[in-house]
C-alpha cells in the first residue's frame, strides 16, 4: 500500500509505503518526516482499511487518481476545440483527432485506479484493495470534517 500522509494541519508529509500484511507502528516517509500509524482499529477482518490508520478517523472516501497523463489530455483537447472554432482545421483529419484525444480521456477514465481517502486529515491510500462499505466523495460527511484554517503562532 502507497501512503500520501498528511498531519493534523493537512499538511503533506510526504509518501510511505507498507508491504501488504506489514503494519509497522512508526514509518519514515520520503520527505524525512516519522509518523506512527495505528492498525488495530484501521482493519477490517478482511485485512482492508476501515479507519484512517494515521488520524484514526473513521470516515474515508473512495477517490480516483487521475494520472498525469490527463493535464496534457486536457490541454490537446483544449487546443484543438481553439483550432476548430478558429478554423484553423476542419475536416476528416480535425475528426479524427477530436475522436482520438475522446478516446484516450475514457481510457484514462475507466484506467485509473481508486484510491482512499480521509476525510479527516486528507491522507490518501493507494494500491490497496477499497472494501465494499466506502462510497465516493459526500458533502454532508465532508461538512462534519471540515476545518478552520490553521492558527497563525504569532498570536498572543
Ligand atoms: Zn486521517
Amino acid at each position: 500500500m502507497r501512503m500520501i500522509l498528511r498531519n493534523a494541519n493537512r499538511q503533506n508529509l510526504g509518501h510511505a509505503t507498507v508491504e501488504d500484511g506489514n503494519t509497522p507502528v512508526k514509518i519514515c516517509t520520503d520527505r524525512g518526516h516519522e509518523v506512527f500509524l495505528q492498525w488495530e482499529a484501521a482493519l477490517d477482518d478482511g485485512g482492508q482499511l476501515r479507519r484512517c490508520p494515521l488520524c484514526g478517523g473513521d470516515s474515508l472516501y473512495r477517490h480516483r487518481r487521475f494520472p498525469q497523463v490527463t493535464g496534457f489530455i486536457i490541454v490537446l483537447a483544449l487546443a484543438l476545440g481553439l483550432a476548430g472554432i478558429l478554423g484553423v482545421t476542419s475536416g476528416i483529419p480535425f475528426l479524427t483527432a477530436m475522436l482520438v484525444v475522446l478516446g484516450l480521456d475514457i481510457a484514462i477514465l475507466l484506467l485509473s485506479p481508486e484510491s482512499l481517502q480521509c476525510y479527516n486529515c486528507k491522507s490518501s491510500f493507494l494500491d490497496t484493495p477499497i472494501a465494499s462499505y466506502h462510497h465516493r466523495w459526500d458533502s454532508k460527511t465532508a461538512s462534519r470534517h471540515r476545518r478552520a484554517p490553521p492558527r497563525s503562532s504569532s498570536q498572543d
